[in-house]
This record gives C-alpha cells, sequence and structure tokens, in this order.
C-alpha cells in the first residue's frame, strides 16, 4: 500500500473543501476502497474519513417515500421496518450480499460506488482498460465467466457487483449529491451509471469531489416483491445473474411490471421494452418467455460465460412465475 494523507471531515462544507476537486477520496465503510488501495489498483494520495457527518438517518419525506442517508450501513438498512414492509426488494437485496460483518461497514454511498470484481481488474500484472486505460482488456479472450453479456464495449465487459443498487433501480431511487463547489443536484439512478464504451474508466456521472448525500426512495407502490439472486455459492458470493421484480396483478393480468438485473452489465439493467412486453398480458409462460426474449435480444456471451444467457431467461421466468402466483393463471 502507497503512503497517503488521512483527514476527517467534521461537516459537509469541509468534506467539500478536504476532498479539492477530487484530489483526495471519501472514504465510508471502507470495505471495498481499502481493498483496492492495499493491491494499489486505486492510490490515492489522500483519503477524507467522512463516517463522522451527519448523514445516518432514514427520514419519511414529504411525498410518502423515504430519504436514505449516505451513511446508512447496509445492515441497519436492510432491517429498518420501513423498507422491510414498504420496499422488501431492496430489503431481500441487501440481505443477499457481502456477510453480516461487511454490511454493517458497508454505507449506501458506497455500496452504489464499489467497483467491479473482474479478476484483471484487482490484478495489476495484467492488461486492464478500466485500472489503466488504454493497455487492453484481459477478460476478453480470458477467463470471463462472470463477465457482461448486455452493453458492453471492445474496451470492458465488467459487471457492476452491486446487489443494493439492482433493487433500487427497479425502485426508481434518487441520488442526493454535493459537488465540490456545495451546490446540491439530484441523479436518477437511471441516469447515474454509464456503459463501458471507450472510456471503461469512468463507471458514472459524478464529478471529481462530489459526495453522494442520500438515496431516495419514491412513494411505497406496493405489488409483489422479489430479488432472486443466483450465485456460485448460497452465501458470500456475488451474482452470476440477479433480478429485482417488482409486480402487480388484477383481474388476471399484469397491470406494471418493474425489474432490474444484476450481474448482467456494467451497471444495473433495466430495459423498458421488457416491462412493456408483459404489461396488460395475462402472466403465461408465453408471456414471460416474450419478455426474456425482449431482454436477451442483444446479450451476447465471450465464451466462458455464454451460460449466463439461458441463466438469465430461466431466472427471469422462474421470478415472474413465482410473483405472479395465484393471480389468475
Ligand atoms: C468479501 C466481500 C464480499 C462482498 N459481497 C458483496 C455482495 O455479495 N453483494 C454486494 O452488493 N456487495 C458485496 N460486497 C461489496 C460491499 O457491499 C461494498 O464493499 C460496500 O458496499 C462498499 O461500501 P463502503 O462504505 O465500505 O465503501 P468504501 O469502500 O468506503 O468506498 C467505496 C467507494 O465509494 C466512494 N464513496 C464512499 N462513500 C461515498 C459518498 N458518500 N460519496 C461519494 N463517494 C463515496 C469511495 O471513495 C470509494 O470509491 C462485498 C465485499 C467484500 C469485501
Ligand atoms: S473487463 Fe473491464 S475491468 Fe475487466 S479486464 Fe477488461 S477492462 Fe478491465
Amino acid at each position: 500500500m502507497r503512503e497517503f494523507q488521512y483527514s476527517r471531515a467534521s461537516d459537509l462544507a469541509e468534506a467539500g473543501r478536504l476532498a479539492k476537486g477530487g484530489a483526495a477520496r471519501f472514504i465510508a465503510g471502507g470495505t471495498n476502497l481499502l481493498d483496492l488501495m492495499k493491491l494499489e489498483v486505486e492510490t490515492p494520495e489522500a483519503l477524507v474519513d467522512i463516517t463522522r457527518l451527519p448523514l445516518k438517518t432514514i427520514e419519511e419525506t414529504a411525498d410518502g417515500g423515504l430519504r436514505i442517508g449516505a451513511l446508512v450501513p447496509n445492515a441497519d438498512l436492510a432491517a429498518d421496518p420501513r423498507i422491510a414492509e414498504n420496499y422488501p426488494v431492496l430489503s431481500r437485496a441487501l440481505l443477499a450480499g457481502a456477510s453480516g460483518q461487511l454490511r454493517n461497514k458497508a454505507s449506501t454511498g458506497g455500496n452504489l460506488l464499489q467497483r467491479t470484481r473482474c479478476y484483471y481488474f484487482y490484478d495489476t500484472t495484467t492488461p486492464c482498460n478500466k485500472r489503466e486505460p488504454g493497455s487492453g482488456c484481459g477478460a476478453i479472450g480470458g477467463f470471463n465467466r462472470i463477465h457482461a453479456i448486455l452493453g458492453a464495449s471492445d474496451k470492458c465487459i465488467a459487471t457492476h457487483p452491486s446487489d443494493m443498487a439492482v433493487a433500487m433501480r427497479a425502485l426508481d431511487a434518487v441520488v442526493e449529491t454535493m459537488k465540490g463547489d456545495g451546490s446540491a443536484r439530484e441523479i436518477a439512478l437511471g441516469e447515474f451509471y454509464r456503459l463501458p464504451g471507450d472510456t471503461p474508466e469512468i463507471e458514472n456521472v459524478l464529478e471529481p469531489g462530489e459526495l453522494i448525500t442520500a438515496v431516495r426512495l419514491p412513494v411505497p407502490i406496493g405489488g409483489v416483491h422479489m430479488y432472486r439472486k443466483v450465485r456460485d455459492r448460497a452465501s458470500y458470493a456475488f451474482a452470476l445473474v440477479s433480478v429485482a421484480a417488482v409486480v402487480k396483478t388484477d383481474g388476471g393480468k399484469i397491470t406494471d411490471a418493474r425489474l432490474a438485473f444484476g450481474g448482467l452489465a456494467h451497471m444495473p439493467w433495466r430495459d423498458a421494452a421488457v416491462e412493456r412486453a408483459l404489461v396488460g398480458e395475462a402472466p403465461t409462460t408465453a408471456t414471460f418467455q416474450k419478455a426474456a426474449d425482449v431482454l436477451l435480444a442483444e446479450a451476447k456471451g465471450q465464451g466462458e460465460n455464454d451460460f449466463k444467457i439461458p441463466l438469465a431467461r430461466r431466472t427471469l421466468i422462474a421470478v415472474l412465475r413465482d410473483v405472479t402466483e395465484g393471480a389468475g393463471r
């Protein structure tokens, strides 16, 4: 690990000042950043500890939604009764991630910004366009079992590893931030992440030194919630494929469907065409297959991860069957 300066911010204004326009990095739980620093994948000259900032509460918003402070630990968020009752897809996604100890440390903001688990990204002896732009991509033509089948580029085929972000994407969450000049902005989670394109090192739309202050959930929408994560082990493993679903049915028809996918792309994946293929239709196997066809129309395997295409299909169909159980099939 390289030497770095350490400072601790006592309020938001100080955090903005200490970030020096992005020259320093924020550290929250440290469960991802410190690993990356030990491996010298990331070598910031300075860290700003934000753990004393007043961003640890979950508050109700005027419209009946919730504002989750960026420092709320994943464990507390999963256990909050308002989340468990009104946004169970989020609770379940959080509990499917990491381990109890990690969830106690991992923060809401840090979880959104955790970096890919691509093996080559962590191995500084191999080429990786994300770690070192222009050096190549070890995963293309290499070991790519965990990699993307949607939205990848010829520069990077990494996936985003967060479970929490997949559920938040299905729930239409909004990220609240404070820029380096102290001004606030809001970014819909659907606009927050970027596909790799030619610049896989740029993963989201945050500006250097911009601090996530909260994530806002809209008013609860009801429906049947489910988060299903398919992985190599029953716990303590990242998703090969995951599906976050919030689905409503009425009179034997699907009336609303919100679906987001993990393990498939550089960002939590959501495709409005998949949801359109379901709404207004009877919840039959034929309908579910049509939705899977739409989801996977552009899917492309890289060799070792070809299995993700049928796996994503089967997982989506099984989830849709379960969330519409008893809806008059
Ligand atoms: C062994 C292991 C298994 C795991 N398994 C899973 C899993 O199955 N599913 C899953 O989803 N995750 C998993 N994780 C990842 C874990 O959820 C993340 O490491 C954690 O959520 C990151 O949060 P943190 O607060 O520790 O972030 P940090 O490590 O402190 O920071 C991560 C990044 O976010 C930035 N940052 C942090 N807070 C802010 C903020 N408020 N504003 C701006 N920038 C900020 C930091 O600068 C850094 O770039 C696993 C991690 C480990 C180590
Ligand atoms: S897939 Fe992306 S993160 Fe992995 S080696 Fe290629 S460029 Fe790096």
